[in-house]
């Protein structure tokens, strides 16, 4: 809750206003739930009463600026709503379409990544393979993986990369959509379990670099999205993970690799 407990109080109240929202919104708040917005309310040391719980319109458009401000912000939001939703054990519907909205008021509000443009040359052997397959996977994947109505499907694929033994490893994952929100799954988070299967007893200091690809309804250079940061987040544990991603024209279409990629730090990703 790092970057919510920076936020102006009036923007921490809405946060825990909205929690309460969220809860309410099967038409009950049950003993778990309410146990659990008073802990959130105290760390992010916030005073509301009951009565001034309603949600209102100007809350929406409140609401709607904070999650304006960073994607780091909106993951830390979505991760309490996660477990506010999941606090009473039950999945409910309404629960589920209220998350949807969230994410899509959220879209469009990536704030400007610093990345480095650096010449494919210098890249080790390790990362030029994983920006050809990763490409290569994307492109290749049959679009039955994505949402049938989509005119433009979202194809991604990652890669990443673990030391062992001396040398690099790496695993290409990509995403797949077949019920949302929780039954997606993004390239980068598939990605980390097959890390896991590749390697069992894989440790977060060892991982190394991501390669992001979007294809279809998608353009590059594409990021992780909030949750995929907030997974990585925790990897990242001596800053050592960077992030690797494509120039807006390249297209894999004619076989060959970017002579140019984007390169950043993940920890710059996620101070945004
Ligand atoms: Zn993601």
């Amino acid at each position: 809750m790092n970057k919510l407990k920076k936020l102006s109080l009036d923007e921490r109240a809405l946060i825990v206003k909205y929690l309460y929202k969220m809860a309410k919104i099967d038409y009950k708040i049950v003993e778990e739930e309410k146990k659990l917005i008073n802990e959130i309310k105290n760390e992010l040391d916030v005073e509301i009463k009951e009565t001034d719980l309603n949600w209102t319109i100007e809350d929406n458009n409140l609401l709607k600026q904070i999650t304006k401000k960073s994607e780091r912000i909106n993951a830390e939001i979505y991760e309490l709503i996660n477990k506010v939703m999941e606090a009473d054990h039950i999945e409910h519907h309404n629960e589920k379409r209220e998350i949807i909205k969230f994410m899509s008021n959220t879209l469009g509000a990536k704030s400007h990544i610093e990345a480095k443009i650096v010449p494919l040359l210098i890249l080790d052997e390790s990362l030029t393979k994983m920006l050809n397959e990763t490409a290569d996977l994307c492109e290749k994947k049959a679009s039955n993986w994505q949402k049938k109505k989509a005119t433009k499907q979202k194809k991604v694929a990652a890669s990443l990369s673990w030391e062992e033994n001396g040398g690099k490893r790496f695993v290409t994952a990509v995403n797949y959509e077949l019920s949302t929100p929780g039954g997606s799954r993004c390239a980068e988070q598939n990605a980390i379990g097959m890390a896991i299967a590749n390697n069992p007893k894989l440790q977060f200091k060892d991982v190394r670099d991501i390669v992001v690809y979007g294809s279809g309804g998608l353009s590059n250079p594409l990021y992780p999205c909030g949750v995929c940061q907030e997974n990585l987040r925790k990897l990242n544990i001596n800053n050592q993970i960077k992030v690797y991603t494509y120039p807006n024209d390249y297209d894999h279409k004619n076989g060959e690799l970017p002579t140019t990629v984007y390169e950043m730090s993940l920890k710059d990703i996620l101070s945004r």
